[in-house]
């Protein structure tokens, strides 16, 4: 019962946080599905509405031509037939395995990769409070003392080095540290400096060939942590990451009050991984399970009922 309130609560935050996308978006589909014919305009204008909510180019081009296929191969003549068809094409696409979790019932090190700012440590904090709170063995390792805060908050075991200590040094003394603490999940903070390509290829092999030697029972996620707000660069680097290490998730930070919503799109589209959990606030319960059904409803949906709700949530300043 508590976890479904809480669910909903999320859902409306989620829904709220993407007032700004889905404002834009809904008023632009009224007008594009309204149109009399599904002639090159239609296609033109539908194109436009995803490119102005950051769903990328290529992103956009692939589901405009998904839905093309439809009309011709269903004899569809109505562009408000082409609403729901739409929908469904970008849900398909986002749909997330269930075996991308499978990492949280297995000995884990979680690697935890980004730049700076983006929200890495906020993400290690929320997780590590959840998986406790889900009785699981957690330990938290970084470079930097700002992790200490949240593992106070999250109750749990935190291994840390200096501001700027080797990551490597810190990943070997965590892995010591959850050998012999049995623990289940070890949240590593990889301290995200993108001073060069090269060093930073080397540093992230250098964990992993420290993980793998050293604890080699453990599997090795990866996550990068992307900041939602920043549209199109949040997709150069996750890009960037993937072109030096191996990703297995995606996580997209504060998509409380973006007008990018459609981001989160475009990066699973165009990297082909896939985003396992986003951020909408600062709070614990702000960090969820992606659930690309209602991403794309919170995104596409008109507004209903839960308007009012929403009002609240958004307040005066949006
Ligand atoms: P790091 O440098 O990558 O470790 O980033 P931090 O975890 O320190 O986060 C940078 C800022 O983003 C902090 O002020 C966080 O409170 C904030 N932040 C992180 N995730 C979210 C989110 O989902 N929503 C909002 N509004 N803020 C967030």
């Amino acid at each position: 019962m508590a976890e479904e309130k809480e669910k909903k609560g999320f859902f409306a935050r989620l829904k709220a946080g993407l007032a700004k996308t889905r404002d834009n978006i809904v008023e632009s589909f009224t007008d594009v599905f309204g149109a009399s014919h599904i002639d090159d305009d239609f296609y033109e204008n539908l194109e436009e509405t995803f490119i102005m909510a950051d769903m990328g180019y290529e992103t956009t081009e692939k589901v405009i031509e998904g839905l093309k296929q439809k009309v011709e191969d269903s004899h569809i003549k109505e562009p408000a037939a082409c609403k729901e068809l739409v929908i469904n094409i970008i849900k398909n696409q986002m749909s997330v395995d269930d075996s991308a979790y499978d990492f949280e019932n297995k000995k884990s090190v979680v690697l935890v990769i980004g730049v700076n700012g983006v929200g890495k440590t906020t993400t290690i904090g929320k997780l590590a409070a959840q998986y406790r709170q889900r009785g699981k063995k957690v330990l938290m390792a970084a470079a930097i003392d700002q992790l200490k805060t949240w593992a106070d908050r999250a109750q749990v075991d935190i291994i840390s080095h200096n501001e700027g200590a080797d990551p490597a040094a810190v990943v070997y003394d965590a892995v010591a540290a959850a050998k012999a603490r049995d623990t289940d999940i070890l949240l590593v903070d990889t301290a995200g400096r993108l001073h060069n390509k090269k060093n930073l290829m080397d540093e992230l092999a250098k964990m992993r060939r420290i993980i793998t030697r050293d604890y080699p029972e453990a599997n090795v996620e990866a996550l990068i942590v992307l900041d939602g707000t920043t549209g199109q660069n949040a997709l150069e680097q996750a890009r960037q990451f993937s072109n030096v290490t191996e990703l297995d998730g995606i996580v997209i930070t504060k998509l409380d009050g973006t007008a990018k919503g459609g981001i989160a799109i475009a990066i699973q589209a165009e990297l082909d991984v896939p985003v396992k959990f986003i951020g909408v606030g600062e709070k614990i319960g702000d960090l969820q399970r992606f659930d690309p059904q209602e991403y794309v409803n919170a995104l596409f949906a008109d507004f209903d009922e839960d308007r009012s709700e929403i009002d609240m949530l958004i307040g005066d300043d949006m």
